[in-house]
């Protein structure tokens, strides 16, 4: 209740006035009294004081009397106005200077006090020393009455005169005072009161228009400013609230603009990207890392189900930035190359993982050992069967029969042309792989090419006794390649079927033409492509029987020269469906090429 402004305004105001008025009834009140008790003793000095010895002589002179007590009661009546007697409050008696009994006075005796003052005792002390200045009037602030004692002493006689207020009058006056005070202050709490809501208007209601617009920015309404209705403090502060929303706005949407690049890089990365908190939970995967991962990835998934086998989740927190960690991770068939950093301190921060799929990488780099282990194979058969050979006719030195060292001789040259072939595939490879090998372009009859192809091919199919025939070629348009190369991969693809069908085979070649593509298929129904090794059989080296493949003076370059060569058209080259025993290779061919190589017309 006291926590809104407004109750505290009011209570402030109630305390002030309260302590207002109380110090005010205090300081009235002790002065009120103060001033009465010096007017009093004022007066008595006015009348006893050492200047007035008129006064006080005749007062001796009326005490040396025998009735020196009446007349001094006499020249006290007179003396009454000067001394404030009232007869009611203030008071004067004749006391006997011997005994202090009472001899007379404005009042009867009962008015008196029963204790004997220290003034009296002092003017009775000063009676007993015959002492005329001993009068008692030493005022005391404790006791709720004035008094004065003046020894008076005349011939043998000693009176003393007793003036004696019991501050009724102060006591009223202050009664009334306290009543005006208490009034007054009834009335100023009642204006505080009012005040307090008068002020509470013009206090309070900027401020609680600042709260509602303050709540409304915090809600991330920046619709309208506040209106700056005053130049005071709060006016300023208004103003200043409206800048510091004006700043905020601004940077929230920096901050916005900076989270949906982030959001828009790690959505379209091709490298993956996870992040975990501080106790371990995922708060973020993108979409190429849910890919790598070949996993479902949600935010049940932790740090260490994913990665805890990499690095453990806490030394990673503990780990100083820029300083990061790395590892390799196998998911499905990906290998995954990982990148591992904190972000942050260890209480907000949390740890950043980006995922680099190297599979390709790996793949290449697995191809490129087995490649050059196939070449150094490959050469070291040749080579050693030559210096075997060799080495065989240098031993026997003219002992061998002339038809035997013919012979060796032939199988000598036999291997060196093997050798020489496969150095010329690699180089021709290498040269398609480098991109050196520019195609020479030309636009030139596709069956034409065809027809060359089986012509030259008919002799070598006729020594294996097989029956080479060649489908209707006359529709085939005019395409644009390089006719050289593409007859070299036609007189592969032709040369392999009958390579690779036994003999008195049959085989067929096809060649047709949809759209803006011609097509060339050669069929065969020789020994066929096992199953697993169909999508093999265009890697280089690859040979289903190596055996087999070398006996025919194969290299296992062949169909990946072919590719290389089709793919740089392209075109496509690929084992077509095939029904019953042995195999069909086909090739397609753009009739058009795009830019690229050079055109000879
Ligand atoms: P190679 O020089 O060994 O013939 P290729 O690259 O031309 O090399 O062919 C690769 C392998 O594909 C061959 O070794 C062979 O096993 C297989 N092959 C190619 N064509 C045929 C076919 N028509 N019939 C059966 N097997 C074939």
């Amino acid at each position: 209740m006291f926590r809104s402004l407004h109750m505290k305004l009011t209570l402030i105001l109630l305390l002030l006035i309260t302590s207002l008025m109380v110090v005010v009834g205090a300081f009235l009140t002790i002065n009120v009294s103060s001033f009465f008790t010096n007017t009093f003793y004022q007066q008595i000095d006015s009348v006893f004081g050492a200047d007035q010895r008129e006064f006080v002589s005749s007062l001796r002179g009326e005490a040396a009397q025998e009735d020196g007590a009446l007349r001094i009661q006499q020249m006290m009546d007179a003396a009454a106005g000067r001394l404030g007697i009232d007869y009611s409050s203030r008071n004067y008696f004749v006391l006997d200077g011997a005994t202090g009994a009472y001899l007379g006075g404005s009042a009867d005796e009962s008015a008196m006090p029963r204790e004997q003052s220290p003034n009296l005792l002092t003017a009775r002390n000063a009676v007993l020393r015959r002492d005329e200045t001993g009068i008692g009037d030493v005022s005391d602030v404790t006791a709720d009455y004035m008094d004065a004692a003046i020894p008076i002493f005349g011939g043998g006689n000693a009176f003393i005169i007793y003036i004696l207020d019991n501050r009724d009058t102060v006591s009223g006056l202050n009664e009334q005072l306290f009543v005006i005070i208490m009034q007054a202050l009834f009335i100023g709490l009642l204006i505080s009161v009012l005040l307090s809501f008068l002020l509470s208007k013009t206090m309070v209601d900027p401020i609680e228009k600042l709260t509602a617009g303050a709540e409304r920015v915090a809600a991330g309404d920046f619709g309208s400013a506040l209106p700056v209705e005053s130049t005071d403090e709060i006016g300023i502060l208004t103003g200043t609230f409206n800048e510091m929303a004006g700043v905020l706005q601004t940077t929230l949407a920096a901050v916005e603009n900076e989270r949906n690049k982030l959001d828009t890089l790690f959505l379209h990365m091709t490298d993956g990207v996870v992040a975990f908190s501080h106790d371990g939970k995922l708060i973020h995967c993108n979409p190429a890392a849910n890919d790598m991962l070949q996993r479902p990835v949600g935010p049940q998934c932790t740090y260490d189900e994913l990665f805890g086998s990499i690095y453990p989740f806490q030394e990673m927190l503990a780990l100083q930035r820029p300083n990061f960690a790395e590892g390799q991770l196998e998911a499905g068939d990906k290998t995954l190359e990982v990148y591992l950093a904190p972000f942050s301190d260890r209480e907000r921060g949390g740890v950043l993982i980006v995922l680099h799929d190297v599979t390709e990488q790996h793949r290449n780099e697995e191809r490129r050992k087995e490649f050059v282990a196939n070449v150094s194979h490959e050469l070291r058969t040749p080579l050693t069967n030559v210096r075997t050979y060799a080495e065989t006719l240098r031993d026997a030195e003219g002992d061998i029969p002339l038809d035997t060292a013919n012979n060796f001789l032939d199988i000598i040259i036999t291997e060196t042309d093997r050798m020489t072939h496969i150095v010329q595939d690699l180089l021709t490879l290498s040269r398609l792989d480098r991109g050196d090998a520019e195609l020479v372009l030309s636009r030139f009859p596709f069956a034409e090419s065809i027809r060359s192809v089986v012509r030259s091919s008919a002799l070598n199919a006729q020594q294996r006794g097989h029956e080479l025939t060649c489908g209707d070629l006359d529709h085939l348009p005019l395409i644009v390649g390089d006719r050289s190369r593409l007859e070299q991969v036609m007189m592969n693809i032709l040369g392999n079927a009958i390579k690779y069908t036994p003999d008195g085979g049959h085989i067929r070649v096809l060649a047709g033409c949809e759209e803006d593509t011609v097509w060339m298929e050669v069929w065969d129904d020789g020994i066929g492509i096992p199953e697993r090794d169909r999508e093999r059989i265009f890697e280089r080296f690859y040979r289903v029987d190596k055996a087999r493949s070398r006996e025919s003076g194969g290299t296992g370059l062949g169909l990946s020269i072919a590719r290389e060569i089709v793919q740089r058209h392209r075109g496509t080259i690929a084992l077509a469906p095939h029904e019953g025993p042995g195999t069909t290779i086909r090739m397609t061919l753009p009739i058009a090429q795009g830019r690229g190589g050079q055109t000879e017309e």
